[in-house]
């Protein structure tokens, strides 16, 4: 299945995602809570779900507003630093030193507000930063509840896979050495534009990964490349911290970043970003200038 979250007559639902991506089905009946409540409700729950799709009612994708698929998540997002080798490279070479890959995952959080819709205005706040980042990512979804789980069986805690934008505010990252704060403004990360199960998804590291910028293309990569994959980085966060249903990793961004450009290149008010991930779909969001905080 792929599970959007829509905006309609201004209440919020979960729909499916037709096969053709230009209309999608809302299933039958009324039905409490959105994409959270129903990963969180588990296998039985998703099932009458796309039973339910069967008989839904089909509304076109541009008659309604297509939201981040998990539009509020539960807790702050876990990303990966340094997870491409090819970005370690480029980040170190800025750096002047050495690029040695990690050998554990460098694991940080986002603050859960700054999930933003998959496609539309991105607002952040130039006069906080003036070297605002891309970074498209492959977006893990956790579906059941990961606790010390081996690695061999971490894939099946995975409820589904989506793209992400960690658009980051590199000077604050500088400046406050850690990367919180300059991945966590306000709706600065798009996310969607929905989610595609897993069953769905035969081998999230095989999939080809890329961004533009105004059409022009700044990150082009596989997603075979991370240095950590997705069941290494479900077993290693999870033996230290549980992973709960509806918690989002971002496993790391590929390189052709704006800072480690010559001479770097940042985000100006209305540049138009695209990210995709092989048959994930793809984000597009136009940079606008928010109100100084
Ligand atoms: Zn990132």
């Amino acid at each position: 299945m792929r599970l959007a979250t829509i905006r309609e007559g201004g209440a919020e639902r979960v729909a499916l995602v037709g096969a053709d991506g230009e209309h999608l089905v809302v299933p039958q009946g009324e039905r409490a809570g959105g994409m959270l409540d129903l990963i969180q409700a588990g296998p039985t729950a998703w099932e009458s779900l796309a039973r339910d799709a069967a008989g839904g009612r089909r509304v076109p994708r541009d008659g309604v507003e297509l939201l981040a698929p998990l539009p509020r998540p539960e807790r702050n997002l876990f990303a990966l630093g340094l997870n491409y080798a090819d970005h370690g490279e480029e980040a170190y070479r800025k750096a002047g030193r050495e690029y040695r890959a990690p050998r554990h995952p460098v694991v940080f959080t986002k603050d859960r507000g700054c999930v933003t819709g998959p496609i539309g205005p991105v607002a952040v706040d130039f006069s906080l930063s003036q070297e605002f980042d891309w970074e498209v990512e492959l977006a893990v979804v956790i579906g059941r509840r990961a606790w010390r789980t081996e690695e061999a069986d971490a894939l099946g805690h995975v409820f589904g896979y989506c793209v992400a934008n960690d658009i980051t505010a590199r000077d604050l990252q500088t400046r406050h050495k850690q990367y919180y704060l300059s991945k966590s403004l306000p709706a600065s990360c798009p996310l969607g534009p929905w989610i595609t199960t897993a069953d769905e998804v035969p081998d999230p590291h095989d999939l080809v990964i890329t961004l533009s910028v105004n059409g022009e293309t700044r990150q082009e990569s596989r997603t075979d490349r991370m240095v950590f994959g997705i069941a290494r980085t479900i077993a290693e966060i999870s033996r230290i911290v549980p992973l709960e249903p509806g918690d989002v990793i971002l496993t790391g961004t590929p390189s052709g970043t704006g800072f480690a450009a010559e001479p770097p290149r940042y985000l100006a008010p209305g540049d138009l970003v695209e990210c995709s991930v092989e048959g994930l779909g793809t984000l597009s969001s136009r940079i606008v200038g928010a109100p100084p905080s």
